[in-house]
C-alpha cells in the first residue's frame, strides 16, 4: 500500500454477489490479496436468485466445489431448461433446453434438416422439433442422470444447472470464503473516503466509526449500488422501454409432489410467473409492470397461478431494468445488481455475477495503474449485457398475444436494431445471426424463436445434399435413439435421493 500496488480487496455487500466474489478471489488471488467482506444484517439481501445455467458448473468447478454436496446443502435441483407457457399465444408451450436439439449433419444444424422434412405440410407445427431433444423427454418423464452423448453417436447428452435456495447459497459460499481467509466485518457503511488527488476511493467508514482501508473495492451492495452509482455517480441506463416489467412479488409454497427438472415461466396478463422447484419447498414469484396491473391484482394472480399451498405472504421487490453505463470507475467495480438488472426470465443474473468476476480476476490490476484493463473490462460487460437484454426481449416482442394492453405495448414496441436484424435473418432463412461470443447458443436462439412462433420460411440449402429417404431414416433413428436413451435415465427424485438428498433437519427449515 502506499505504492500503488493493489494489495488489500475490500467487497461490500454480502448477498450472492458479494459471497461468490469472496469466494473465487479467495481461490484464484488469495496468496496475493488481503481480502475482507463487509455486510449489513439489518439491510438483509434481496433473496432470491434461485435458478442458474450451465456455465454455473464451470465455477464450482474452478471453486473445486462438490456437486453433490452442494446440492445437499442448498436443497438444490437439477435444471434442464425452462418451459415457457404462453407466451407465444395463449396455450402455446415449449421448453427452451440448456442442449441441442437433434445433431448436426454435413455441417448443417439440425433445425435446417428438420425444416426441410415439414416443408409441404399445410401448417407445420415447430413443436416437432422438440421429439428430437432429449432434454424434452427427460423434462416431461421428470428424469434425470448424467449423460455426456447419447449412446455412441456424436448427438451430444444432458447438459444441465441447478435451482437450489438463495439464502442458503450465500451461506454456503460464505463458509467456503472464511474458511480460504477471508474476513466478514458486519457493518453499516456510512461515508467513504476518497484520495483528493486520484480520485480513488480509499476506505468506507461504518456506523460506529470504524474505518476499512482498501486498495481495490468491489461495490456488492445490491441495487444501492452505494459505491459506483452512489459515490462515483456511474450514470444508469433504463431498459423499462424494451423490458417494461418493473415489480415482482415473490412467496415460497410446498414441495411439488413431483420434483421437475426445470424452472417454468408462465406468461400473465402484464408479466409472468416463475416457478422453482427446490427439495423442501418451490420458490415462485411474478415478475409485472406497475403501469399494467395493480400491486393487489399481480398478488391475486401470483396466488392463483401457484400450484402448491403458500408458505407466507407475497414480498414485493421493485427494480429498473437496465446497466451503469461502465462497471469499473477508479478504484471499484460494481457486481451484481449494483452493476445493472436484467429481469430473471432466463436465470442470467447469477451468471452475469459469476462472469464479471472471473473477468474482473482475469483483468485485476497488480497496481492502480489500470486504464487499460478497465476499458477492456468495461467493454466486454457492457456487450454482455446488451446481449442478453436483446434475447429477453424477443420473449416479449415475438408474440401473437392481444389479449391485455401489456401484451400489445410488448407486440408493437419498437426494439433495438440489433434485435430486429436477427429476427428478419431467421424468419427468412433459419439462419441465426448471433455474436461470436454471445451467452446464448445458436441452439438457444432457435428454440425461443420457434417457441414464440416463427416458421422460417426456408432452410439452408446444405440440408438438399441428403437424399429424402435418407432423411426420413435419419430422423426415425434419431428419435428411436433419444427415446431409449431417456429411458435408461433415472427419476429426478430418485436420483436426488440417492445422491444428494437435503439433510431432513434443514428440509423442514
Ligand atoms: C425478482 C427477482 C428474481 C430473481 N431471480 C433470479 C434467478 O432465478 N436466477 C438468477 O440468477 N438471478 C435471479 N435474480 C437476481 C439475483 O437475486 C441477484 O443477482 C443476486 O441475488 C445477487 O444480489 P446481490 O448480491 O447483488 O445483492 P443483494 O442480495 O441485495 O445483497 C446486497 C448486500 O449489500 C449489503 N449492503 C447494502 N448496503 C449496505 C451498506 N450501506 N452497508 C453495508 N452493507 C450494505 C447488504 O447487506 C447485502 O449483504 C433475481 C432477482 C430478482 C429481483
Amino acid at each position: 500500500m502506499g505504492d500503488g500496488s493493489v494489495r488489500k480487496l475490500v467487497i461490500v455487500g454480502g448477498g450472492t454477489a458479494g459471497w461468490i466474489a469472496a469466494a473465487a478471489f479467495s481461490r484464484l488471488l488469495g496468496q496475493r490479496l488481503t481480502i475482507e467482506l463487509v455486510e449489513s444484517e439489518t439491510i438483509g439481501t434481496v433473496g432470491v436468485g434461485e435458478a442458474t445455467i450451465p456455465q454455473i458448473i464451470r465455477l464450482n468447478t474452478i471453486l473445486g466445489i462438490d456437486e453433490h454436496d452442494f446440492l445437499r446443502r442448498t436443497s438444490g435441483t437439477f435444471k434442464l431448461g425452462i418451459e415457457f407457457v404462453d407466451w407465444g399465444s395463449l396455450g402455446s408451450r415449449y421448453l427452451h433446453t440448456f442442449g441441442d436439439t437433434g445433431m448436426t449433419i454435413g455441417n448443417v444444424a439440425f433445425h435446417h434438416h428438420w425444416r426441410r422434412s415439414v416443408t409441404g405440410q399445410n401448417a407445420p407445427d415447430a413443436k416437432g422439433l422438440w421429439d428430437y431433444s432429449l432434454h424434452q423427454h427427460a423434462a416431461d418423464q421428470a428424469r434425470f442422470g448424467k449423460l455426456d452423448r447419447v449412446g455412441n453417436t456424436a448427438m451430444t447428452g444432458l447438459a444441465y444447472a441447478y435451482h437450489f435456495d438463495a439464502s442458503r447459497y450465500a451461506l454456503y459460499l460464505r463458509d467456503y470464503a472464511e474458511a480460504r481467509g477471508v474476513t466478514r466485518t458486519e457493518g453499516m457503511v456510512e461515508s467513504v473516503t476518497r484520495d483528493g488527488t486520484s480520485g480513488d476511493i480509499t476506505a468506507i467508514t461504518l456506523a460506529g466509526g470504524r474505518e476499512v482501508a482498501g486498495d481495490f473495492f468491489i461495490d456488492c451492495t445490491g441495487f444501492r449500488s452505494l459505491l459506483l452509482g452512489g459515490e462515483l455517480g456511474v450514470q444508469y441506463d433504463d431498459w423499462s422501454r424494451w423490458l417494461p416489467c418493473d415489480r415482482a412479488l415473490a412467496v415460497p409454497s410446498e414441495r411439488l409432489p413431483t420434483l421437475v427438472p426445470y424452472t417454468r415461466a408462465t406468461a400473465k396478463a402484464a408479466g409472468w410467473q416463475w416457478r422453482i422447484p427446490l427439495q423442501h419447498r418451490t420458490g415462485n414469484g411474478h415478475v409485472y409492470s406497475s403501469g399494467f396491473i395493480s400491486d393487489d391484482a399481480a398478488a391475486d394472480t401470483l396466488l392463483a397461478g401457484l400450484d402448491t399451498k403458500a408458505l407466507g405472504d407475497p414480498r414485493p421487490i421493485r427494480f429498473t431494468t437496465g446497466r451503469r453505463q461502465t462497471f469499473w470507475a477508479q478504484n471499484c467495480a460494481a457486481i451484481g445488481l449494483s452493476s445493472g438488472f436484467l429481469e430473471p426470465l432466463e436465470s442470467t443474473s447469477i451468471h452475469l455475477i459469476q462472469s464479471h468476476i472471473s473477468r474482473l480476476i482475469q483483468l485485476f490490476p497488480r497496481s492502480s495503474h489500470a486504464d487499460a484493463e478497465r476499458a477492456e473490462y468495461n467493454r466486454r460487460c457492457a456487450d454482455e449485457f446488451d446481449q442478453i437484454r436483446d434475447f429477453l426481449i424477443l420473449h416479449y416482442h415475438r408474440t401473437d398475444r392481444d389479449d391485455s394492453e401489456f401484451w400489445r405495448y410488448c407486440k408493437h414496441m419498437a426494439v433495438p436494431d440489433s434485435l430486429t436484424h436477427k429476427l428478419e435473418l431467421f424468419a427468412a432463412s433459419g439462419r441465426v445471426g448471433r455474436d461470436a461470443d454471445d451467452l446464448f447458443r445458436d441452439a438457444s436462439w432457435v428454440q425461443v424463436m420457434l417457441g414464440q412462433g416463427i416458421m422460417p420460411a426456408d432452410y439452408d440449402p446444405m440440408a438438399d445434399q441428403m437424399a429424402p429417404a435418407q432423411l426420413a431414416e435419419f430422423l426415425a433413428n434419431l428419435r428411436t435413439l433419444v427415446t431409449r436413451a431417456v429411458a435408461g435415465l433415472p427419476t429426478h427424485e430418485d436420483y436426488l435421493r440417492q445422491h444428494c438428498a437435503a439433510d431432513p433437519a434443514s428440509m423442514a427449515a
